[in-house]
């Protein structure tokens, strides 16, 4: 029997965190969870330290710590409790980790997963944006310290599995023509355009297909989650702006395809359950069973296909132009998205207003070369004052 993988799940209470534990606890021969992290939930976490029993845990404050610690202790649980943003470094780079599944929400996740690609982990990547946020400078981390970057993404772990098994990077020598991110559309792909105005978050978050955390189901109601994945495709795969087309696919039952010159389309389906994804980057090169149930097409019957509308759909365009304009541009777009969507979450802001404020701190807001990870976190945070300082002005 091989040794078994020791694994850091960075947000275990999410949508993504539950996922690999649920797949975890289906193959306990094969891995055992190290470390997992959460932001607040601590109950949650508790019953996951119960069920698990992590060697360490990290949490967001002092008081979660404090809080999980009578838990632990009422529950006879010894395990090493810790908390703040270097903690969360600290676990996903320790010696004793072998596999990273990096699925904290957001540029929060950046640190982390950096730290995991810098001490040459295995890192399974669901946090796109900490890859949007600093693209070429997170890649490196993963090649410069022989670390290995699985994707997660459903789409991009599709395009993974159609790609050639040893990929160098180089599109054209593979003779691939193009990459087609399939996307659902959303809960408004055929809503009247006018009413988007008004509606609420609890119908901008009440995905048709996947079940998923709240800023995630946002960004798929206003497709810059489509917007975000051009771009990790881009820094995934080495394919320029203009080789990646986004398809709608409403079923999400074609999770993503790659287009070859001699006219062969490689498609990966399933159903839409993110345990798959898990199960292929937790297993990789080897398959294991995810706990999904095999595909049935005679039960989906049909798959439909169209062309997003840009009109419709604004952030998929500025998805693209920060791609091609590239330098710190993305870094931007992903900052002022993230506060744009809490806004609206938290009711400040109209849905059809988060385009439009991200319209506008892109085009306030100058693009410049970003060297080194502290040029992002500083565009970062920069974009974070504009972004925030433009919703007080219209919330007002
Ligand atoms: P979620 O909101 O359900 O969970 C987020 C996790 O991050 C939680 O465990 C939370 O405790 C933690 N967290 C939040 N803020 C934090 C902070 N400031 N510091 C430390 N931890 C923090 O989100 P999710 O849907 O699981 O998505 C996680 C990531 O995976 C996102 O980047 C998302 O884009 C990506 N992703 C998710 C799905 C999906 O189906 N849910 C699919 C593809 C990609
Ligand atoms: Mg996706």
């Amino acid at each position: 029997m091989k040794n078994k993988q020791k694994i850091c799940i960075l947000g275990s209470t999410g949508s993504i965190g539950v996922s690999t534990l649920d797949v975890i606890s289906n193959h306990l021969d094969r891995y055992q969870v190290f470390a997992l992290t959460a932001h607040s939930q601590v109950h949650k976490l508790a019953a996951q330290c119960v069920q698990f029993r992590p060697e360490v845990v990290v949490v967001g404050s002092a008081t979660a710590a404090a809080e999980l610690q009578i838990i632990l202790r009422e529950k006879k649980l010894h395990i090493e409790i810790m908390y703040g943003p270097q903690a969360l470094c600290e676990v996903a780079s320790a010696t004793k980790c072998d596999v990273v599944m990096a699925a904290i929400v957001g540029a929060a996740g950046l640190p982390s997963s950096l730290a995991a690609a810098r001490a040459g982990k295995k890192v399974l990547l669901a946090n796109k944006e900490a890859l949007v946020m600093s693209g070429q400078l997170f890649i490196d981390a993963i090649h410069e310290n022989g670390a290995t970057l699985l994707p997660i993404d459903s789409e991009h772990n599709a395009i993974f599995q159609c790609l050639p098994r040893h990929y160098n990077r180089c599109p054209q020598e593979h003779g691939i023509h193009k990459i087609i991110l399939t996307a659902s559309g959303g809960p408004f792909l055929s809503r009247n355009l006018a009413s988007l105005d008004n509606v609420t978050p609890a119908e901008a978050v009440a995905h048709p297909n996947w079940v998923m955390g709240r800023k995630i189901s946002v960004d798929s109601a206003t497709m810059m989650n489509k917007g975000l994945e051009v771009i990790e495709a881009h820094w995934l795969f080495n394919t320029p702006a203009e080789q990646i087309e986004v398809l709608i696919h409403p079923q999400s039952v074609i999770h993503s395809m790659v287009s070859y010159l001699d006219g062969s389309v490689l498609a990966q389906l399933g159903n839409p359950d993110m345990r798959t994804p898990i199960a292929y980057g937790l297993a990789y090169p080897e398959r294991i069973d995810s706990g999904v149930a095999p595909l049935d097409l005679t039960k989906v019957m049909q798959l439909n296909f169209q062309a997003p509308d840009f009109k419709r759909f604004p952030c998929l365009e500025l998805a693209y132009s920060a791609l091609k304009i590239g330098q710190s541009a993305p870094t931007i777009l992903n900052a002022s998205n993230e506060v744009a969507v809490q806004a609206f979450l938290d009711g400040k802001i109209g849905f059809r207003m988060i385009d439009q404020i991200i319209a506008r701190v892109m085009d306030r807001l100058p693009t410049s070369e970003v060297d080194d990870m502290a040029e992002i976190f500083e565009c970062d945070q920069k974009t974070r004052e504009l972004t925030n300082s433009m919703i007080a002005l219209v919330a007002a």
